[in-house]
């Protein structure tokens, strides 16, 4: 065993841990767990776990079902909700490999971040990541199912009592902090019911593991307090909806990479063609980090979120902002678009290889847009060069199918999985008849 499996071991003793969640995520980004007795620890870290991938979804065709699971030794956490004197649960992330081959599956969501960090690393760059998850409480009706009714009324940075939700908040923070996360900062978003909890920037791929972890435990938390939370982008119409902004920095030889003091934005030349290859590749980037319908009833005007192609340094329209930098190496740029309903694996790994191509094809940043962009006719936006992001799950699908740098960079395997399971969701969509047509039509004719 190596030191640090070695290590997860000797913990699962002292811990009392008896079982242990083996985790990896689907192609949609749902967490799958085989759960194991903490006694075959040892035997997972030398010979890795088996397991049929036939019922994964989009994983494999059934014919070559049998996957295994590796366990990075460097994720293992005591699930707090799970723990108690006697007894524990303990987790640990895992790539998965194809058994026929030994090779990493290609259809293993953290494989591919891994593959877009090595593209990265191969041109110097490390991948620094922050994203700020937000989302939802709501109450459960009497049968436990979740309703869009808040347990609270508060409003943007509210203190206690109108913000009721502070004590879960509290437990979700407790929570998080005893699984190694470092918050940052919470707060009552701006929507009725709503939150965000930012935790540390980390290497990308570490930052991934954490908004998996993330959602487990922000929902099994609410849960135990009789609480639903949902990571869905817009569960109420006509207010906010819930975003993950992800903060995005390179790092060459320990030095921030996106950093110029002598640049008006604090942003390098790297920085700017960064910006500039996700503003290109925005549509098809935007099937990856907004994957669901009702991801584009949150990109609307009105509500903070971006609609146009477009960047800032202070307006919360457009696509992606500079935020302001109290130091040369927090010096990064905010992607506004993806939602937190999106696979962060692919999703990170769709923004890097969108951004290393701009630095790849030295692609031109344009300059950026100060105005509030909701507020530009159609004329104003042709005038400055400014596209509008898909309006439709089945709009941004035609996009990824335009582009080959996100089709690359998702792999074959995953992109096309990724592209039927989407086009049969919308294609289902389609043809549901809405609540809201009924109110419309249904006495009008
Ligand atoms: N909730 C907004 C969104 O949908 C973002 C609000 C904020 O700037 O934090 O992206
Ligand atoms: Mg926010
Ligand atoms: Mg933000």
């Amino acid at each position: 065993l190596s030191a640090e499996a070695q290590a997860v071991v000797d913990k699962i003793e002292a811990e009392n841990v008896d079982f242990l969640r083996l985790q990896f995520t689907d192609i949609l980004g749902t967490v799958k767990n085989v759960s194991i007795p903490a006694s075959q620890a040892e035997k997972a870290f030398t010979e890795g776990i088996y397991f049929d991938g036939s019922s994964i979804d989009g994983f494999v065709r059934i014919q070559e079902s049998d996957m295994r699971l590796e366990p990075d030794a460097s994720t293992f956490e005591i699930l707090p909700w799970r723990k108690t004197e006697e007894s524990a649960a303990g987790r640990l992330i895992c790539d998965v490999f194809n058994t026929s081959t030994g090779e990493p599956f290609s259809g293993d969501p953290r494989g591919v971040l891994k593959d877009a960090l090595e593209r990265a690393a191969d041109l110097g760059y490390d991948v620094n990541a922050a994203p700020e998850p937000e989302f939802f409480l709501f109450q459960e009706d009497e049968d436990g199912r979740a309703t869009t009714k808040t347990n609270d009324a508060g409003g943007y940075f509210d203190m206690a009592p109108k913000d009721l939700a502070s004590d879960v908040r509290r437990d979700i923070i407790f929570g998080l902090e005893s699984m190694g996360f470092d918050i940052e900062a919470s707060h009552h978003e701006v929507a009725e019911g709503q939150h965000e909890i930012n935790f540390t920037y980390d290497d990308a791929l570490a930052t991934a593991d954490n908004v998996a972890t993330f959602r487990s435990v922000v929902r099994a938390i609410a849960a135990e307090h009789d609480l639903h939370a949902t990571f869905m982008p817009k569960p109420i119409a006509k207010i906010n909806g819930s975003g993950m902004h992800t903060h995005i920095s390179l790092f060459k030889d320990g030095e921030n990479a996106f950093h110029d003091d002598d640049d008006e934005f604090d942003l390098s030349e790297t920085a700017k063609q960064f910006v500039a290859g996700i503003l290109e590749h925005a549509p098809a980037v935007t099937a990856v980090c907004d994957p669901t319908v009702n991801s584009y009833k949150r990109l609307v005007p009105g509500y903070e979120a971006p609609v146009y192609v477009a960047w800032s340094d202070r307006n919360r329209s457009a696509l992606i902002r500079k935020p302001a930098a109290r130091t040369p190496a927090a010096s990064r740029i905010e992607a506004r678009f993806p939602d937190p309903s999106c696979n962060p694996y692919l999703a990170f790994a769709a923004l890097i290889h969108a951004g290393l191509d701009g630095i790849e094809k030295g692609l031109e940043c344009p300059e950026p847009v100060r105005e509030n962009i909701y507020e530009f006719d159609e004329a104003k936006r042709e005038e400055y060069g400014i596209d509008v992001l898909p309006g439709n799950l089945g709009e941004a699908i035609d996009a990824l199918e335009e582009d080959e740098v996100i089709q690359d960079a998702l792999g074959e395997h995953v992109y096309e999985k990724f592209v039927e399971a989407k086009r049969s969701e919308y294609d289902d969509y389609r043809v549901a008849v809405s609540q809201w047509e009924l109110d419309r039509y249904l006495e009008k004719y």
